[in-house]
């Protein structure tokens, strides 16, 4: 049997993986070892721009019943006073939707089945292990195992994406290393589930006691993530049990409700991790794509590991499309590495980071960083650092780097405010998934102009006039937008990051320009 995609793993990756190609029309299969969900929840936050790839794919009306907004986190210091506290209300959301949301990881992943059996096209096989890959030029030889009955099934494949998770079978299979960090830190994870009559506190703590760095984080209805840092002198045989875990959540147990009593409420899980910093070398071999944990592992203090596994995935896919559909030139496929281990990179150092801070364990540099965030609670700029907004940009890869620099390119457009719609679309979903242009000029002649370029007809007429009076620019954040970064025109990618722009001068000339370089690297050889 051949297919188009094979899927390997069908964890979360694997899910979201396989609804954006499933709805591409492709002929793919899934295959996973394990036959329910598995249901112990880890990832437990998304932030605005995920938001976003779940709105192109239509998903966000049902996702947006399954999270909850954060607001901010308390950090305290070892005497449980405020150090500072960071409301992340106060800053505009840049995605549109709220930049860090809490969600319960089994039940999304739940929703992300129940959307994928809906395509036909899709070979969902559960109980069945990739166990060989012989991965050639131009395609893959795959043979499964089925769990049920130990026989071997052989099937071929014109491209495998590897979402098998932290020790992806692919990635030892074709050999791919990974650069590791470095910075491993050994934390106990606990979910807890606060008894239905005690009504709680929804604040999130970060509280900075050298002598147990602890995190308390109520997620969504009475289900509260507890972390606690491992320290040297702890008795590893004794770490999950839950009468250590309720020790430890003992001191702080009345931040949630001075009612709760010690013992009362389930202890869902507990269980240690080594969180690791490793990043593949390469994210492709062949006709081979490493997504999500395969490709790299970060510690969770951004709440980024899914988020990045899913932004692979929306990375691949358009580029991955056009090339099947034998739109783009295959050389594309090479920008997806390039462009993932770039930002990923990113991700895991900022992670790294919020590690150091919150997780101190050494009294002088501790009280230190407890000084450096009082002063930043004064000013704001110092807290730039714990702010989970960032405009992760592309540096190298799929952009503009040499015609018309511009800071922005690489970066995702702003997103107008979520109650703009035009033609019942949101601003993504109106855009579409295709290159598309936006013109921030008043003069209509210069957008028939461009509308009738040689070049712009990649474009297919995904072509928009983005002055005062349209209506996604009621809210005016993306003409500011715009204004702030000179920008008069601006290439969009199908996945919203800006490809390149131009300023006032010329542009008709110099749109044409880079029009046409965008082609060249679309489509030459
Ligand atoms: C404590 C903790 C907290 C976290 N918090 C967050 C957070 O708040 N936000 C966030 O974005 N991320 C967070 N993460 C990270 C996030 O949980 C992971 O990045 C994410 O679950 C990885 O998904 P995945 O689909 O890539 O891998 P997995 O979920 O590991 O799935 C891989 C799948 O591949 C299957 N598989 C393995 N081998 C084979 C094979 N040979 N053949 C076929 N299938 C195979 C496995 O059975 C599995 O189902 C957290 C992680 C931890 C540990």
């Amino acid at each position: 049997m051949h297919y188009d995609i094979a899927i390997i793993g069908y964890g979360p990756v694997g899910a979201v993986t396989a609804n954006l190609f499933g709805q591409k029309g492709f002929n793919t299969i899934v295959i996973e070892p394990k036959k329910e969900i598995w249901d112990i929840p880890r990832a437990v936050h998304f932030d605005g721009q995920t938001q976003r790839i779940f709105q192109t794919m239509g998903f966000m009306d049902e996702i947006s019943k399954i999270i909850h907004p954060m607001e901010g986190i308390n950090f305290l210091n070892n005497k449980g006073k405020s150090i500072v506290n960071i409301n992340l209300k106060l800053d505009e959301p840049i995605n549109g939707y709220d930049e860090s949301v809490f969600f319960n990881q089994p039940i999304f992943e739940k929703f992300l089945r129940s959307e994928a059996i809906k395509h036909n096209n899709i070979d969902i096989k559960l109980g069945y292990k990739l166990t060989n890959i012989d991965a050639q030029e131009s395609i893959n030889n795959l043979t499964l195992l089925n769990i049920n009955n130990e026989e071997n099934e052989y099937i071929t494949s014109s491209y495998v994406l590897a979402c098998d998770g932290a020790n992806s079978f692919v990635r030892k299979a074709l050999n791919i290393e990974s650069f590791d960090y470095k910075c491993d830190q050994d934390w106990v994870v606990v979910d807890y589930q606060v008894d239905e009559k005690y009504k709680i506190n929804t604040d999130r703590y970060q509280i900075c006691d050298y002598k147990r760095p602890t995190t308390i984080v109520p997620i969504t209805g009475q289900h509260v993530r507890w972390e606690f840092k491992v320290n040297p002198d702890d008795n590893l045989e004794t770490l999950e049990d839950e009468k250590n875990i309720r020790k430890m959540m003992k001191p702080h147990l009345w931040r949630l409700n001075p009612e709760i009593p010690l013992h009362s409420g389930k202890l869902l899980r507990s269980s240690a991790y080594t969180f690791h910093g490793l990043l593949a070398k390469n994210f492709k071999f062949n006709n081979c794509f490493l997504l999500g944990d395969a490709a790299h592992q970060m510690p969770p203090f951004l709440g980024q590991g899914l988020c990045q596994g899913i932004k692979d995935s929306y990375n691949l896919c358009w580029k991955l499309s056009g090339v099947m559909n034998n739109a783009f030139n295959k050389k594309i496929l090479n920008t997806y590495s390039l462009e993932r281990k770039g930002i990923v990179d990113f991700v895991i150092k900022g992670a790294m980071k919020q590690g150091d801070i919150i997780g101190s364990q050494d009294w002088l540099t501790a009280t230190l960083r407890d000084i450096y965030l009082n002063v930043a609670s004064y000013i704001p700029k110092l807290l730039k650092p714990l702010k989970f907004q960032k405009p992760w940009k592309i540096k190298n890869g799929m952009i503009d780097n040499y015609l018309f620099p511009n800071d922005v390119n690489g970066v995702i457009i702003p997103h107008p405010s979520l109650d703009i719609k035009v033609d019942n679309k949101l601003f993504d979903q109106y855009l579409g998934n295709n290159f598309g242009i936006l013109l921030f000029h008043n003069d209509i002649n210069v957008f028939n102009e461009i509308k009738n370029l040689e070049s712009a007809k990649i474009f297919d007429n995904n072509i928009h006039l983005m002055t005062e009076d349209n209506k996604f620019n009621q809210d005016k954040k993306i003409s500011s937008w715009a204004k702030e970064n000179n920008i008069s025109a601006a290439i969009i990618r199908p996945d919203q990051h800006i490809y390149g722009c131009v300023d006032d001068e010329d542009i008709v000339n110099n749109i044409d320009k880079l029009t046409t370089k965008l082609k060249g690297e679309l489509f030459k050889h």
